[in-house]
């Protein structure tokens, strides 16, 4: 089973390959392209908003860049990995046992609680 993985791997018919993955996918390299133009794009403006977000609450909540690092470093570890993001998990509720997402603190079903562990 290895070596016909390998050996599918490793032909000569890398191109034919290429296309079958971008077909497997949907897009082409450029249409990838673009949607990686207008993704940037996107991040510009929500990284221009998030900073006009942030500066308006520091003016008029008095808050500070240490406030907004402790209730980042928070939200991180709600999924239980402090690696500076908000990794989203499924969480099955142990109410309901319907699935939720871990980037909320309570089931979006039955509205349970969730406490730390099932968060992890
Ligand atoms: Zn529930």
């Amino acid at each position: 089973m290895m070596g016909m993985w390998m050996a599918g791997l490793t032909g000569g018919d890398q191109d034919s390959r290429q296309q079958q993955q971008q077909a497997a996918m949907g897009m082409n390299v450029a249409e990838l392209r673009t949607e990686l133009r207008e993704m940037r794009g996107q991040i510009g403006k929500l990284a221009l908003m998030n900073q006009a977000l942030w500066e308006l609450l520091c003016q008029r909540l008095q808050l500070t860049d240490d406030d907004l690092a402790k209730i980042a470093q928070e939200i991180d570890l709600r999924d239980g990995t402090a690696d500076g993001k908000m990794t989203e998990s499924p969480v099955r509720c142990p109410q309901c046992g319907r699935i939720s997402n871990s980037r909320h603190w309570k089931c979006l079903y039955c509205g349970l609680q969730f406490e730390k562990p099932a968060m992890g």
